[in-house]
């Protein structure tokens, strides 16, 4: 898939990383250097095939390794990032490449938005949740102390090249999890996706590479639409978020217990519940979302947290946000809202079904 316009950058798909070395050529990269940064884990899997593939077409190839988890998307790392860039004197015509997980492209994406006051860097994701949303839509950070993203920029790829077999790898919770924000897709902007979802639950279960592809085109095709139209979040990029108010603060609350895709599935629940509390979802879609998550082995209650902790949680997007939360409620499936007037009692409903 390679889409131009406004958005300036394409995304191609594949499934291998041999493309790349075409790719970097078409984009005149070929003369430069390259820094791959990647995580400890993803560097024992591909980093030797992706080396070799880039050091084909580039002056000079190097890479950045650090430990594999959220823990380390944060400042030191970044930090340690730039001392390499520095002393391997880059400059501002140099690339980095980000190879890996959200961790990595939302921290790698980072540092190629500050050093040297911005230089080009490059998606190569290589779970689901990166190849359906993160590596998508520019938006790039690390965490501060307790709290996540709290530094960042917005700052394009030059190019998102996605290889859909790096797939297998995957454990399956983290498969599951990137299920999340798939599903999450499917509600907020396409009814007939949600249900091809449905009726093809095993093949992508079983991560057979033909559905696997269709769907992660999919999924970037509703996200780059979105994310098109409102590329610094004033709207509609908002939508995205489906899920994601209640789900932050599950997923702090539940102290890493879950990963974020489930988080935000829990969240997708409460928000339909509301939807439906307010007479615009049909009862029984809430049974269909239980089957399709299960569908997936995502969670859809989780234990031990009460409502009243959670909304509270949810006071700190509210505060953010100068005053009222931009909750993201359902029209119907595949077409999402934003709402300012969602109540602490709505929230509190909502959660209901999810509170095991
Ligand atoms: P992750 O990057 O931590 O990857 C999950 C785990 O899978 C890691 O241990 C990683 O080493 C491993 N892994 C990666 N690829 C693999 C493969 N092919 N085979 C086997 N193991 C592999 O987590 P994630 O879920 O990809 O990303 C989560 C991050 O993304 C969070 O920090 C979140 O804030 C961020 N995020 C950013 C955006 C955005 O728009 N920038 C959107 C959503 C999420
Ligand atoms: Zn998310």
């Amino acid at each position: 898939v390679h889409m131009n316009g406004d958005f300036q950058y394409d995304i191609v798909m594949e499934m291998t990383f041999d493309g790349l070395e075409r790719e970097l050529h078409e984009f005149g990269l070929q003369g430069r250097r390259i820094c791959i940064v990647t995580d400890s884990n993803v560097a024992a899997l591909y980093l030797n095939e992706v080396e070799a593939v880039v050091s084909r077409c580039c002056r000079e190839t190097s890479h950045f390794i650090f430990p594999a988890g959220e823990e380390n998307k944060n400042l030191d790392t970044v930090r340690s990032l730039y001392e390499v860039l520095i002393k391997r004197q880059f400059d501002r015509y140099d690339v980095l490449l980000a190879l890996g997980g959200g961790v990595v492209g939302d921290l790698c994406g980072f540092a190629a938005a500050t050093y040297l006051r911005g230089i080009s860097f490059i998606q190569v994701p290589t779970t689901l949740l990166s190849q359906v949303d993160s590596s998508i839509g520019g938006k790039t950070g690390v965490d501060f102390d307790a709290y996540k993203n709290m530094v960042g920029a917005f700052h394009m790829p030059k190019l998102v090249y996605t290889n859909i077999s790096a797939l297998k790898t995957l454990s399956p919770e983290q498969f599951s999890s990137g299920m999340g924000e798939v599903i999450k897709h499917g509600l907020i902007r396409d009814a007939s996706y949600y249900h091809w979802l449905k009726d093809h639950a095993s093949m992508i279960h079983a991560r057979d590479l033909e559905h696997l592809k269709e769907m992660v085109k999919i999924s970037n095709h509703i996200k780059r639409e979105v994310v098109e139209k409102d590329p610094t979040e004033q709207g509609d990029r908002a939508l995205l978020n489906l899920g994601h108010t209640l789900g932050h603060a599950i997923e702090k609350l539940a102290d890493f217990r879950l990963l974020h895709g489930h988080c935000v599935g829990l969240g997708c629940i409460a928000a339909m519940a509301i939807s439906i509390h307010r007479g615009l979802v049909q009862e029984e879609e809430l049974t269909r979302l239980y089957e399709l998550m299960r569908d997936f082995d995502m969670p859809v209650t989780v234990s031990g947290l009460s409502s009243h902790d959670i909304v509270s949680l949810t006071k700190n997007d509210k505060k953010m946000d100068s005053g009222a939360i931009r909750f993201i409620l359902l029209e119907q499936i595949g077409k999402a809202y934003v709402d300012k007037t969602v109540t602490e009692a709505e929230m509190s409903k909502g959660l209901i079904p999810i509170l095991a």
